[in-house]
């Protein structure tokens, strides 16, 4: 069993720590929101008040927060963490965040003696919560192969993308796929209703048909088409559209570095800011289909 911290207990993070928890190790948590805190002592994690605590506690530290600042700040300058970790201690940052900060935090990990992986997910909260995510990992060899056995108690599908920073690249690529997707969802579903097609009867044949993808079967935009689906709960997260249009940004800074064309994902993009700044990020990023309605 490890002794494990754990820092950021949102959408994802909380129903992670409560699987680690599961499987017997011993979690310390950390959040800004001390109510994240609470819920998982509920659930039987111990209660960190800083990063010093995780840092004298833990040998093995996930971190699942939004963006690659926020692991930053945890991780370098005098009180974070690579300064105050034990040699050896190793770093599993699930965020989701672009690939130059990732390789970055890498190398500074390694400088220290510390092992470190990129371990971005897909799967959403039924993922986490049903410990069936996908596992996207970036880093050496042997340090996947030591992380192996968390990652399955995590994740049913764990794959090594290959070196530092190319499990962040699979995931950009996945969601900037996955963004185009839903729009593309979204679009039929509001197509086939003004053409008069029954949302449920679209949905049996598309399900099946050449148009069927995760956006529609697993993640269905139109309510009362797949129950898990936030469709059916107002759009509530989820995945908000905000770390979709975080996401799809990620994607075309990705591009533009390397000069490689993805004019979907642009246009992705610029409908996810429109949809925000028409005050719906806070939503489920499924929402769009509602935002195309109103357009
Ligand atoms: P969230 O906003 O629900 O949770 C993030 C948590 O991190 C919050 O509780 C916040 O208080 C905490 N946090 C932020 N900065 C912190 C700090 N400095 N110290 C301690 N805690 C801090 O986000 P989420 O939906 O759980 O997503 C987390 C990451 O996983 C993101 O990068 C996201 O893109 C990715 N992701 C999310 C989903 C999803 O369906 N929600 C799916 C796959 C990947």
């Amino acid at each position: 069993m490890s002794k494990i911290g754990f820092i950021g207990l949102g959408h994802m993070g909380e129903p992670m720590v409560q699987n680690l928890l599961s499987h017997g190790h011993d979690v310390m948590v950390f959040d800004l929101r001390e109510e994240a805190i609470s819920a998982c002592v509920e659930k039987g994690a111990l209660a960190a008040s800083s990063l010093q605590d995780i840092a004298g506690f833990a040998d093995v530290i996930f971190t699942m927060v939004q963006t690659g600042e926020q692991v930053q700040g945890l991780c370098l300058g005098e009180a974070g963490l690579f300064e105050n970790v034990e040699p050896n201690t190793l770093f599993i940052d699930c965020s989701s965040i672009d690939v130059t900060t990732c390789r970055q935090l890498h190398e500074a990990a390694g400088a220290k003696g510390l092992r470190y992986l990129d371990a971005p997910v897909s799967g959403g909260v039924a993922g986490a919560q049903a410990a069936s995510l996908t596992i996207m990992v970036g880093g050496d060899d042997d340090v996947f192969a030591s992380a192996k056995p968390l990652f399955e108690q995590l994740g049913k599908n764990i794959i090594h993308a290959g070196a530092a920073g190319n499990g962040q690249a699979a995931k950009i690529c996945n969601n900037m796929l996955l963004g185009i997707s839903m729009i593309g969802v979204c679009e039929a579903f509001n197509l086939g209703k003004q053409l008069g097609l029954e949302p449920k009867k679209f949905f049996d044949i598309s399900s099946q048909a050449s148009g069927q993808c995760w956006s529609m079967t697993s993640y269905c935009p139109e309510p009362g088409m797949v129950e898990a689906a936030p469709s059916n709960r107002d759009y509530q997260p989820g995945f908000t559209a905000l770390m979709m249009l975080k996401d799809l940004g990620l994607s075309q800074d990705a591009a533009a570095a390397v000069d490689a064309a993805t004019p979907l994902g642009k246009d992705a993009k610029a409908l996810y800011q429109q949809l925000s700044e028409a005050g719906m990020g806070d939503k489920d990023f499924s929402v769009m289909i509602e935002f195309l309605k109103d357009k």
